[in-house]
């Protein structure tokens, strides 16, 4: 693909040409390995959902969620949703108006540092006085009592990010605690249980109904304003999917009578051998210094945490080969972490002549003081080059997902012409079976995406649907929709609080 960056610039020396020549070479994938890729995705899948054996690989997770069926825009009701993930409790009461409308009230809690590392009980209890505290509110008090139902308990669900094994909707042991919390009594425990017992203990007439996990969250958010919804997607901080599959391709669960369950992919870890993952050595060296060396490559690839410090290894290695900055490195830029994702789409904005506002973010934020029109080019160039990799890759992890359930599962059966193998012809003509048959919703696959990479990135949503459109084949532009779900952990987990009651009721 270097004829996209042919000609040579005018001002590059031929070495600095070659080098960049050769890391575009290295960063492109081509649609042949797009399609290697996304074959690869869907054989991890399947040996994630396959009981284990000794052999086996299980790179991706696939958690079954114990969510059975989607919303459809029809709910209602009042639920609580509450979200821990951070420094930030999230408390709020979404109201479903049933005709894909809702209303949120929400209000944030500072969790002290104190409180990350105290006792798991005395975590609890700040949590359910929070949650006390939001619903004796008074405008939300009467939010509550105009939209009461019968029963005067209000069922929760509750957005969990951290690392858990679910053995039923409201059920889910802690692994193990990540991001700065490290609170005792809580690993190998239920965290329904646990939030449960600190409810009942200070009189808090609410009831945990279901723990979700922030992609599933998203899935169901998205499904309540666009029925046919199928994958959920987040490319923030980090990158992870679910997706709806069907109950008898699930072999690691007991014998259900449903149709389908969310699936989380846990897809950050894809190929975390590297068998085919086109790894440079700057993602190498990105990936020994992290925290977690050997996992989530794919995420390492891909999301908003890293993609900064992989151009920042890059800009360094053409520094020492003096083809940038006239060989010279800042303190700053010599520090780890210290590229930000941001500015990557910042410098990718910057169409101007003579690229100034890049050369602000190089000095103002990396203490690069010389910095020559070229150098900025370059710059640019990396900028590119890792972005649209990770939009790319992006693609391949959500065309797996639709293949895989055009092949065996849910989206089984509808006549979707997308291309199911590389050699696949899709027909230009729409078959009685095709779009202008009927109901348009049900001939679109909608995907619902959070995630500020996604969202602010320049050109990310471009370059990931060109991809899709490359593995998927031509008619992808009218049957994949790729949309933006925003409150996953609000909204969504409310609707799996919905979800799981109205499970109960019919059991
Ligand atoms: P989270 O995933 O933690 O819920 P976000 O979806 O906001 O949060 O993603 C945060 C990540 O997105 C950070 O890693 C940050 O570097 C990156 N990010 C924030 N703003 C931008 C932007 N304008 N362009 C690209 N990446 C961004
Ligand atoms: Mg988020």
């Amino acid at each position: 693909m270097l004829s996209s960056f042919l000609p040579h610039p005018p001002k590059w020396s031929e070495r600095q040409y070659k080098a960049i020549a050769s890391l575009t070479e290295e960063f492109t994938l081509s649609t042949a390995a797009l399609e290697e890729l996304t074959v690869e995705f869907i054989k991890q899948m399947n040996d994630g959902l396959a009981p284990p054996t000794s052999k086996s690989r299980k790179d991706l997770a696939m958690i079954p969620t114990y969510v059975f069926g989607r919303p459809d825009g029809h709910e209602r009701g009042s639920y609580l949703a509450l979200d821990l993930g951070g420094t930030n409790l999230r408390v709020c009461l979404i109201t479903l108006k049933g005709n894909h409308e809702l209303e949120s009230h929400q209000k944030a809690f500072k969790v002290s540092e104190y409180l990350q590392h105290a006792d798991v009980s005395q975590l609890m209890d700040f949590i359910a006085v929070s949650i006390k505290q939001f619903i004796n509110t008074q405008h939300i008090n009467a939010k509550i009592v105009e939209h009461s139902t019968n029963s005067d308990t209000l069922e929760l669900g509750f957005t969990f990010s951290f690392p858990v094994t679910q053995t039923a909707i409201d059920a889910g042991r802690l692994l193990r605690w990540t991001k700065g919390f490290n609170c005792p009594g809580a690993v190998g425990n239920d965290i329904v249980q646990l939030l449960q017992a600190a409810l009942d203990r200070n009189s808090v007439n609410v009831h945990v109904a279901a723990l979700v996990n922030d992609t599933v969250g998203t899935l169901l958010a998205h499904s309540y304003k666009n029925p046919n919804t199928f994958i959920g997607a987040i490319f923030g901080t980090g990158t992870n999917g679910a997706y709806v599959e069907d109950t008898k391709n699930i072999q690691a669960l007991p014998c259900s009578q449903e149709q389908e369950m969310i699936i989380n992919i846990e897809w950050g870890n894809f190929d975390k051998e590297k068998t085919i993952l086109p790894v440079t050595i700057y993602d190498n060296k990105l990936d020994r210094e992290s925290i977690n060396p050997g996992v989530h490559v794919f995420e390492k690839m891909i999301s908003g945490m890293y993609l900064g410090e992989i151009t920042r290894n890059i800009l360094l290695h053409l520094i020492d080969q003096r083809l940038l900055f006239d060989g010279t490195s800042s303190p700053k830029l010599n520090k780890a972490w210290s590229f930000e994702t941001e500015y990557m789409s910042k410098m990718e904005l910057d169409s101007s002549a003579t690229l100034i506002p890049i050369a602000q973010i190089l000095e103002q934020r990396l203490d690069v003081q010389i910095n020559t029109q070229v150098d900025r080019e370059i710059v640019k160039h990396v900028c590119k080059l890792v972005g649209t990799r990770a939009a790319r890759l992006s693609a391949v992890a959500t065309a797996a997902v639709i293949r895989q359930g055009l092949q065996s599962g849910r989206l089984r059966d509808h006549g979707f012409p997308l291309k199911l193998n590389a050699q696949d012809e899709v027909s230009e003509t729409l078959t009685a079976n095709g779009l202008s048959d009927g109901n348009v919703t049900d001939h679109v696959i909608n995907v619902g995406i959070d995630g500020s990479v996604y969202e602010h990135y320049p050109n990310f949503e471009k370059h990931m649907k060109s991809a899709l459109t490359e593995i998927l084949g031509s008619r992808t532009g009218d049957i994949v929709s790729l949309g933006i779900a925003r409150d996953g952990s609000g909204v969504g987990a409310a609707l799996a609080a919905l979800i799981a009651t109205k499970n109960t009721a019919a059991e």
